[in-house]
């Protein structure tokens, strides 16, 4: 399985803005765009400044910003742009839907971790289960009406274990009981969040 493994804070700070990938320390002061203001990374990274950008590099960051929020690498993307693409629904919707309901996603969006990528190593590492069945694989699309839920031995994780508590709410398409969560429709573009414009996104990729 292919995995990116450029180290996730340079990711954020390529992208000038806190992405939380790495958990608790994002919510820390140690965070590098606390720290540095999102200085761009390498050896010159001080020197450089964001230049203005064209609208194909507007375009361009938005879908690598995407892209990195999820862990998703090039190709899968692509192939998510092309099943929203054919699809008679909004495609922007249908997009943001597909990387939503992504199993580390749902793992993530229903508060088992504070990150999509701890989120990905529970499901990678064999910790969850869909319908009382193991799934392992990350890009697992799930559909309303499934139960995803973690075994007993994973729920005493310390990257877990503090999450489950009542007050660290699911997503509002999502519902969770203890170590038990449940799909109860997809999410609508307002849920899913504004920060994400998928309009330039699909300009990109259309262009
Ligand atoms: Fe991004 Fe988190 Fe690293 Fe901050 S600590 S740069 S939010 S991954």
């Amino acid at each position: 399985m292919a995995k990116y493994i450029d180290p996730k804070c340079r990711l954020c700070r390529r992208e000038g803005e806190k992405l939380y990938l790495k958990g608790a320390r994002c919510f820390t002061p140690k965070c590098p765009i606390e720290k540095r203001g999102g200085q761009i990374p390498g050896q010159h990274g001080k020197k450089r400044t964001r230049g203005r950008l064209s609208g194909f590099g507007i375009q361009l960051r938005e879908k690598q910003k995407t892209k990195r929020l999820y862990g998703v690498l090039e190709g899968q993307f692509h192939n998510y742009y092309e099943i929203a693409i054919k699809s008679k629904a909004n495609t922007a919707e249908v997009l943001m839907q597909l990387l939503e309901s992504r199993l580390d996603n749902v793992c993530y969006r229903l508060g088992f971790t504070l990150s999509r990528s701890l989120a990905r190593q529970l499901v990678t590492h064999g910790n969850i289960l869909v319908d009382g069945k193991k799934v392992d694989v990350p890009s697992f699309q799930t559909r309303p009406g499934m139960v995803i839920s973690l075994p007993e031995a994973a729920a005493k994780f310390d990257f877990v274990a503090p999450n489950l508590i009542e007050k660290n709410l699911p997503a509002k398409w999502l519902s969770r009981v203890g170590t038990q969560g449940k799909i109860d429709r997809m999410p609508t573009m307002d849920e899913i969040g504004s920060d994400i414009k998928v309009n330039l996104i699909i300009e990109f990729y259309s262009r």
